[in-house]
């Protein structure tokens, strides 16, 4: 049974490109997968930050992610800070990382460029993320583009590390996720929705209520002509929606694209699906939201089923670099 490892980073809202992408991948495979599903709060300071507001989201993206279907007794559900082995082992790997190597990390470069005053954790991140792959002998990271060179990156430090020291970790591997749920900005329909996007406008976030994620789908960018296909080159606005549509209805995107006749009527299908598939997360969302200590609960039942294993894995480390046991 291969050991997958998610993350979720509470630094803007979770949006249906992180449902179809992310959430429903882990509930589909929950039962058969050892599921690690984690929000990664630490990786939330390493931009400018609101305090009050990475509090919120934490709590918020560990209730929504129940609401949609996480089942805390298949998979690990857990809050990275929860697990001070996540840090412990952090340092660890950062013995074993070259100066050089860390810089070139294209998001470092991309992210930093972009910031006035450039936080030292932004560049160490993709170790840290490296230590919350390795910490659980992670098999398997699905993930996106951006990511798959931090991922490269943890092998490498795995790999590294075992042949130096002793064969402590198990080296993992970047899977795709299902191509069709990569879901672009209704906006700017070249560019993913993202959490950390400029402007909401294009953004279906889980908790938009119902007429606005209705007014965001029928205000889409389109593209010039009135035909209806599934061309993501040349009709990148009306292939997303076909590909939200699908990730909606299951159906593919080229056979739905036969069934309309302009784009109106596209758009009107795609908000009721949008609405039909988000409407029973968001009920239940509400329902276990006045209830936050029972979700807080389920947490803290995660971190200590989290710390059993890493902190095996922390010992082993630490032995086989060098630190004498206390
Ligand atoms: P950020 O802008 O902060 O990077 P994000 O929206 O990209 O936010 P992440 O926290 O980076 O979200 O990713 C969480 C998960 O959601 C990852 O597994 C990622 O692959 C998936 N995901 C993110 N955006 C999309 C998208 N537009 N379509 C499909 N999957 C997505
Ligand atoms: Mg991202």
């Amino acid at each position: 049974m291969p050991r997958r490892l998610t993350g979720f980073t509470p630094s803007g809202d979770l949006h249906i490109g992180n449902y179809f992408g992310a959430i429903a991948p882990i509930v589909a495979r929950q039962a058969d997968a050892g599921t690690v599903v984690f929000i990664t709060d630490l990786h939330a300071l390493t931009l400018e930050h609101d305090p009050a507001l990475v509090r919120r989201r934490t709590l918020e993206f560990a209730t929504l992610l129940l609401a949609a279907g996480v089942d805390p007794t298949a998979c690990l559900l857990v809050v990275q800070s929860h697990v001070p082995e996540h840090t412990e082992l952090h340092y660890l790997l950062e013995c074993v990382t070259g100066y050089g190597e860390a810089s070139r990390m294209i998001q470092f470069k991309e992210k930093s460029r972009r910031q006035e005053r450039v936080r030292l954790s932004l560049l160490t991140y993709p170790v840290l993320m490296a230590a919350d792959i390795l910490l659980y002998d992670t098999d398997e990271v699905p993930v996106g583009e951006d990511q798959r060179q931090h991922v490269e990156l943890a092998r490498d430090l795995a790999q590294r590390f075992n042949s130096r020291y002793a064969p402590v970790f198990t080296v993992p591997t970047a899977v795709n996720p299902p191509v069709a749920a990569r879901i672009m900005d209704l906006a700017s329909p070249t560019g993913k929705m993202s959490k950390s996007a400029p402007s909401p406008a294009g953004v279906l976030r889980l908790l938009d209520p119902p007429d606005v994620l209705r007014r965001k789908v029928m205000r889409a960018v389109t593209d010039p002509g009135t035909t209806v296909a599934y061309d993501p080159d040349a009709k990148p606005g009306v292939s997303n929606l076909l590909a939200i549509l699908s990730a909606c209805t299951g159906t593919g995107p080229h056979e739905l694209a036969t069934g309309f006749g302009g784009y109106r009527e596209l758009k009107q299908a795609v908000a009721d699906a949008v609405v039909a598939t988000v409407a029973p997360v968001q009920r239940r969302y509400h329902d276990l939201a006045r209830h936050p200590e029972h979700v807080r609960e389920i947490l803290r039942a995660g971190a200590e089923r989290a710390r059993d294993l890493a902190a095996a894995k922390v010992r082993a480390a630490k032995e086989a670099i060098g630190l004498m046991p206390a």
